[in-house]
């Protein structure tokens, strides 16, 4: 959490310490408190469907260490998850059984699309493939690649966690952001 020597938050800080005050006083808002704790500590449900997936599982893997974004939790049940990975092919067999377990999350609840597949379906122009999983569920971070390195879903991370820092408690979520490969 940023801080600064001044008695009240600015727009461009999410706390303030005042150190004429007794005792290391920190002032913040409600949202940012909230936001903090909840771009700390995402509970991933992984959704690997494709190639995708092997770089997902990579990146839970000790040489990336995603628990250093307080992300590791990957529990493969929906109702204890806030985040859904997509990571592979969505076919129309699985898609619906996808948005099954989309609609199964507790909110609030974001998605990354992890992929050229999952964002887009990829190089597959076919009847059978869905392009992109955001026909079905609202996306928040979309990872170009195929298949994306586990740096770039580290860096997708962390621009959900720059998202979930601006987000209100009381308004809509923002547009999606893009994580280069
Ligand atoms: S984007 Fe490439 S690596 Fe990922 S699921 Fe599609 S074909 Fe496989």
């Amino acid at each position: 959490m940023a801080t600064a020597d001044t008695s009240a938050a600015s727009p461009e800080t999410h706390a303030a310490y005042d150190s004429k005050i007794e005792g290391n006083i920190i002032f913040t808002r409600v949202d940012s408190a909230v936001n903090w704790m909840r771009k700390n500590s995402l509970w991933p449900m992984p959704m690997g469907l494709a190639c995708c997936a092997i770089e997902l599982m990579a990146t839970g893997a000790s040489r990336y260490d995603i628990s250093r974004f307080g992300a590791e939790v990957m529990r493969f049940s929906p109702r204890q998850s806030d985040v859904m990975i997509v990571s592979g092919t969505v076919t129309y067999k699985m898609a619906l059984a996808v948005k099954r377990i989309w609609d199964q999350m507790p909110e609030p609840k974001w998605c990354i699309a992890m992929g050229a597949c999952a964002s887009s379906g990829g190089m597959y122009r076919s009847y059978a493939v869905l392009q992109g999983i955001d026909n079905l569920i609202p996306v928040d971070v979309y990872i170009s690649g195929c298949p994306p390195r586990p740096e770039a879903l580290l860096e997708g991370l962390m621009r959900l966690q720059q998202k979930i820092e601006g987000e209100s408690l009381f308004k809509g979520k923002q547009e999606p952001e893009t994580a280069e490969a």
